[in-house]
């Protein structure tokens, strides 16, 4: 099963990725994490990056894709899919997708949509910490941790990324509705688009996303079964 996310920032597509990687064993490939390791590293091309990140900009295309493109091509043994979270961004970025996707075999199944309003955005986005050491996501009130500022998971500091700030907030949702918005009617076209509501709990989600795969799953072995 290989999926995609797509979805503003901030509709829960973090929350989603970890769920389904639990439960569904689905390998999980975030551009975000990828760069923000990039930028840990103080390379240069981690420097360039961080001017991007920092102020809600799209980093460039093509280092993106290189970075897609070599973590794809990795053998993940073990793991039942793949599921991309932040990637594609732009109509530029789906297409190459698809042609790296055909040349390794490995075509998306669905596109899983987040929706979710302003308001529920701002309010998760300005709430969420980050833990250092493992990238656990609580948030300040949603979903706190035992100890304000302490991961529950390893003890690793909690911390916001300069980006969940009000001001770079704004600019990323307007990066979002120019230049990623259209990309899901992309892949609406190719007849893989489920839209999912990211207001809701995260259990009714696992409910919904298990129907999807479990339907999906039923429609392939019909189709197989009455082609040759
Ligand atoms: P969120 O989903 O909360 O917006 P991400 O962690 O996915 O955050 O991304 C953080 C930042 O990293 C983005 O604002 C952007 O600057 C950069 N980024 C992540 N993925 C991409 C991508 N596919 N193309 C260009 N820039 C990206
Ligand atoms: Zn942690």
């Amino acid at each position: 099963m290989n999926t995609i996310l797509l979805g503003p920032p901030g509709a829960g597509k973090g929350t989603l990725a970890a769920m389904l990687k639990d439960n569904f064993g689905l390998l999980h490939i975030s551009t975000g994490d990828l760069l923000r390791d990039e930028m840990k590293g103080g390379t240069e091309l981690g420097k360039t990056i961080k001017k991007y990140v920092e102020s809600g900009e799209l980093v460039p295309d093509q280092v993106v894709i290189a970075m897609i493109e070599k973590k794809l091509s990795e053998k993940n043994s073990g793991s039942k899919g793949y599921m991309l979270d932040g990637f594609p961004r732009t109509t530029v970025q789906a297409q190459d997708l698809d042609k790296i996707l055909t040349k390794i075999g490995q075509p998306i199944d669905y596109a899983l949509y987040m929706e979710a309003s302003l308001p529920v955005i701002l309010q998760r986005l300005t709430g969420r910490r980050v833990c250092r050491k493992c990238g656990a996501i609580v948030h300040i009130k949603n979903r706190p941790s035992k100890v304000a500022g302490v991961c529950d998971v390893c003890g690793g500091e909690l911390y916001q990324r300069p980006d969940d700030t009000e001001e770079t907030i704004k600019n990323r949702m307007h990066v979002y509705a120019e230049k990623t918005a259209p990309i899901v009617d992309y892949y609406a076209k190719q007849g893989k688009l489920e839209t999912l509501s990211g207001d809701e709990e995260t259990e009714d989600l696992l409910k919904i996303v298990a129907k999807i795969f479990n339907d999906g799953q039923r429609t392939d072995k019909i189709k197989g079964s009455t082609g040759h």
